[in-house]
C-alpha cells in the first residue's frame, strides 16, 4: 500500500457530492467511517465552494470528517480511456 496515498482516487469528473449539485467541485474532504474503514483509509467527497461547509459539517456531527483539501492535492485515478 501507499503510505501516501490512503485517500481514495478520484476521476476526472471532479463533480460536488452533494445531493443534486452538478458544480464543479474545488475542495476533497477526507473522512473516515471507524466502523466501517480501517483507521487509515479516508474516503473522499467532493465539494464546490458553496457546500464544501454543509458538508464538512455533516461529517463533523458524526466524527467522520478528518481533513479538507483543495482537489488538486487529490490523488487521480489513473485514465482508463488512453
Ligand atoms: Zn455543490
Amino acid at each position: 500500500m501507499d503510505v501516501l496515498g490512503l485517500a481514495d482516487p478520484v476521476g476526472d469528473d471532479l463533480v460536488c457530492s452533494a445531493k443534486g449539485c452538478r458544480e464543479t467541485a474545488t475542495w476533497g474532504l477526507l473522512w473516515n467511517n471507524p466502523k466501517l474503514h480501517t483507521p487509515e483509509r479516508r474516503k473522499v467527497w467532493l465539494a464546490c465552494d458553496a457546500h464544501r461547509e454543509h458538508l464538512e459539517q455533516f461529517l463533523s456531527a458524526r466524527g467522520f470528517w478528518k481533513r479538507t483539501v483543495p482537489v488538486d492535492e487529490l490523488e487521480r485515478r489513473p485514465e482508463a480511456t488512453a
